[in-house]
């Protein structure tokens, strides 16, 4: 069996002038749960609707198992794609929902009967055979559309936005099913999402889009570590940007030279040079809050004056001024008992913000 399932190479696509998908390279491995992930109209639809054949590249190549595709038409390809909008027959029960698939296909009569229950068993609804979609909730209908595809034991399974019709704790839910279907099942997922949580939460691996290119590819961890520009940064997870120059730069770490004498230091995802306009990004759980005294100012100990404190429960959200030019967000975390400690910092308190040189990174782009 070939460890790369579905590849694109060089893949682009245009709709009259505009180009939707600009020179994507993808390898997605046999088994993966990969999700394309970036905001509406980054090119993720079009990218799975190539892979699926119901749009055909303009530029590039599509491999599944292997095969290239070419101009193979979506019915000859081994994916089965579920849709946002599950769309099942309103007038058939949900086992011939599930079998519709098969009765085109001309399946024995007693094949199909095995693998319509297969399938409903794989989606834990085997007792609902009999209902019709009106009859059963958003949540189970959208499993009954997973039946449908997998019924078709399709080798690679594209699913686009299929939650996003879901409320919110349906579809948190489904999520874990999700991902534990695609454990048991074993099959490639590839999944389209403009929610990055779920993205974070489901995938093996995920590409991150914008504008029709890919930004990054990565494991979940890598991407929310490790964003390679500001992009990747600011849409995943919550981050803040400072803006300065490249003072000097080793091989532990860089510095960058901030507003008002201030220098900040990090860890430069890409090659950088002194002089050079350069973001420092970090998350705002990556940083402590000392108070000013409890330490020496250096480039990773920056002095700071609180703005505001929100008490949020689990956490202290803090916007403290640094240099007076920059607003920065740090959350902490509330461990231990703050009723009585008195822990926590208030607007005006002088405050020290520190991090370790490698969760703060300095961005080009
Ligand atoms: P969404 O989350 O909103 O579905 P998306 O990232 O999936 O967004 P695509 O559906 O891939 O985005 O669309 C990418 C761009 O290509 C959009 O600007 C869209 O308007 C355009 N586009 C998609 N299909 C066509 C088409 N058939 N003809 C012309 N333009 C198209």
């Amino acid at each position: 069996m070939p460890d790369v399932d579905v590849e694109l190479m060089n893949v682009t696509k245009m709709f009259g002038d505009f180009v939707a998908v600009e020179n994507v390279s993808l390898k997605i491995q046999d088994g993966e749960f990969f999700s394309l992930l970036g905001p509406s109209g980054c090119g993720k639809t079009t990218c799975l609707r190539l892979i699926a054949g119901f749009e055909l590249p303009t530029r590039g190549q599509i491999k599944i198992r292997g095969e290239v595709m070419g101009e193979t038409p979506a019915y000859k390809r081994p994916v089965n794609t579920v849709f946002q909008n599950y769309a099942l027959f309103p007038h058939m029960s949900i086992f011939d929902n599930v079998a519709f698939g098969l009765e085109m296909k001309k399946v024995a009569k007693s094949d199909l009967k095995t693998r319509v229950m297969e399938a409903l068993e794989m989606v834990r609804l085997p007792q609902l055979a009999d209902r019709k979609p009106r009859q059963l909730s958003g949540g189970q209908q959208q499993r009954i559309a997973l039946a449908r595809a997998l019924v078709n034991r399709p080798q690679v399974l594209l699913l686009d936005e299929p939650l996003s019709a879901l409320d919110l704790k349906l579809r948190k839910a489904m999520q874990f099913e999700l991902k534990e279907l695609q454990r048991q099942v074993g099959i490639t997922f590839i999944f389209v999402t403009h929610d990055q949580e779920e993205a974070i939460t489901m995938s093996d691996r995920i590409a991150v889009m914008s504008d029709g290119l890919v930004q990054q590819v990565g494991e979940p961890i890598e991407i929310y570590e490790r964003p390679l520009n500001r992009f990747v940064a600011d849409f995943i997870g919550e981050t803040n940007f400072i803006d300065g120059e490249v003072a000097e730069c080793n091989a532990s770490q860089t510095v960058l030279s901030l507003k008002n004498g201030i220098k900040a230091g990090g860890r430069a995802q890409v090659e950088v040079q002194p002089g050079q306009p350069a973001t420092l990004a970090i998350r705002p759980e990556k940083i402590s809050i000392q108070p000013a005294h409890a330490g020496t100012v250096d480039v990773t100990h920056i002095p700071a004056v609180v703005e505001e404190a929100i008490y949020i429960g689990t956490d202290t959200r803090y916007t403290v001024r640094v240099a007076d030019a920059y607003d920065v967000v740090v959350r902490v975390q509330n461990a231990g008992d703050n009723l009585h400690a008195n822990r926590l910092f208030k607007r005006h308190d002088p405050v020290l913000l520190t991090w370790a040189t490698d969760s703060a990174l300095v961005l080009t782009s």
